[in-house]
């Protein structure tokens, strides 16, 4: 791989669609529009032009579609960068690459190279090439609004500004070091203190923030357990409102773990039944009932099911999981009296279904809901932060001025290293592997 290279990749889906999109960036991208469009100049600058694409060798018309010039380095990646709007059929596009393929100094892109591009020309810093990522992969409202603030670059400036702070304190810290005759040096070290203090609240403020912006990105994870045959696959289904889970009247049939993916007002949740509890001689289902509480004891929130129309009551070891979950009485269709405890539904009839979605969806918003500070989003931000905050507390402590600026400096270079300012090298891989081709 190699950044000279001119690189090409369809940037729609693949598929049957009106139009479909080839993205080309690089040195040769002008070479390429001109061999596709039977030799002439480029367009204008971001102009839509009508065009017909040949094979250049062949010079049999494949298509007829827009091409679109972007010199650079006003363009998505900073390089020269044209698009062609073709068609969108599978043979359509096949034979466009084709013809892409023969053209000198072209090869197809690898998964995320565009967004890789667009970095290290400086059009984006790593937090942004990730909100990118997210953006496409967003599913719901609230995902999509966190993902456009990332990709519009909130989070890399609040991290970029606690690094300013950073080398700054640094610079005054090594003048320290560099001059200890000039006047007062300590009081220089010493009024850098407080900044260092400021510094680590807001990281630990930062990081105290219940996963927020992780559990947004990924999902609330909740969990439905209770004991057999109360109807916990048919709330699934009622929840889902489709046959996602295996539903039957003999106890047991529930053994793993089956999820759904719902949009609760925006908010994104991944729902999970669970094997009924109860103790059991079979292997399979004493499997599947380790695999519930398990998943009970990681998820976000617990949604603790019974059946009202049951005798007895709900046993203490049921409510025993509820923490600070939902309780919910179910097959109130059945009952003859209002449930003693929980908020009662029908699975069957779906009566109480909506409000119990109400519920969830508070639940989930706020868990997810932050203070107006852009929320850390990935594992990655986190471990930088927690690196960056360790530093600081070591340097804090420190008594000689060189072990503190060192530590300092660290503690910079951690911050660097979540939006790719510097030593950035062993993370892109990391950073660019989760994209798809054409990205
Ligand atoms: P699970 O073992 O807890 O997952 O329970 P299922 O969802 O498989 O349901 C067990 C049985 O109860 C099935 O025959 C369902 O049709 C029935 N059932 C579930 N929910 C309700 C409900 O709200 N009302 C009534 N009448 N039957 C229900």
């Amino acid at each position: 791989m190699s950044a000279g290279d001119t690189i090409y990749a369809p940037a729609t889906a693949a598929g049957r669609a009106g139009v479909a999109v080839i993205r080309i960036s690089g040195p040769g991208s002008g070479t390429a529009l001109s061999a596709l469009t039977g030799g002439g100049d480029v367009p204008g600058p971001r102009r839509a032009t009508l065009t017909t694409f040949f094979d250049p060798h062949s010079l049999e018309a494949l298509d007829h579609g827009l091409m679109l010039w972007f010199p650079g380095p006003d363009s998505f990646t900073g390089e020269d960068v044209a698009e062609l709007h073709c068609h969108g059929g599978t043979a359509i596009m096949a034979a466009l690459l084709e013809a892409l393929s023969h053209v000198a100094g072209c090869r197809l892109a690898e998964a995320g190279e565009f967004t890789r591009r667009a970095f290290e020309n400086g059009k984006m810093d790593l937090t942004q090439a990730e909100g990118v990522a997210d953006l496409i992969a967003a599913e719901t409202e609230v995902q999509r609004r966190q993902a456009q603030r990332q990709m519009a670059g909130a989070l890399g400036q609040l991290y970029e500004g606690w690094r300013a702070d950073l080398i700054s304190a640094l610079a005054h810290l090594e003048a320290d070091i560099d001059f200890p005759d000039e006047n007062l040096p300590d009081a220089i070290t010493a009024g850098q203190r407080p900044v260092l203090t400021r510094l680590t609240k807001e990281i630990f403020a930062h990081l105290d923030d219940d996963h927020r912006g992780e559990r947004l990105r990924d999902g609330c994870h909740m969990v439905i357990l209770g004991a057999p045959n109360v109807g916990k696959s048919s709330l699934l289904n009622a929840l889902a409102r489709r046959d996602a889970a295996i539903v039957s009247n003999q106890a047991g049939t529930t053994r793993d773990v089956v999820e759904v993916h719902l949009n609760l007002n925006g908010y994104p949740v991944v729902l999970a039944d669970t094997a009924g509890l109860r103790h059991s001689e079979d292997a399979i289902e004493v499997e599947g009932v380790r695999r519930a509480r398990a998943r009970g004891d990681q998820a976000d929130l617990k949604i603790v099911l019974y059946d009202c129309a049951a005798t007895p009551e709900p046993g203490t070891d049921v409510l025993a999981l509820l923490d600070d979950g939902v309780l919910v009485a179910n097959k109130i269709d059945l009952a003859v009296d209002a449930p003693r405890a929980g908020l009662g539904v029908s699975s069957v009839t779906g009566q109480g279904v909506d409000l119990l979605l109400d519920r969830l969806a508070d639940e989930a918003a706020r868990r997810m809901v932050g203070s107006g500070v852009p929320g850390l989003t990935r594992l990655r931000h986190r471990q930088g932060l927690e690196d960056c905050r360790g530093a600081l507390l070591r340097a804090l402590e420190q008594g000689d001025e060189e072990l503190l600026a060192e530590d300092v400096r660290l503690a910079a270079r951690y911050l660097g290293r979540i939006t790719g300012r510097v030593d950035v090298e062993d993370i892109l891989d990391v950073v660019f592997s989760d994209f798809c081709i054409g990205k």
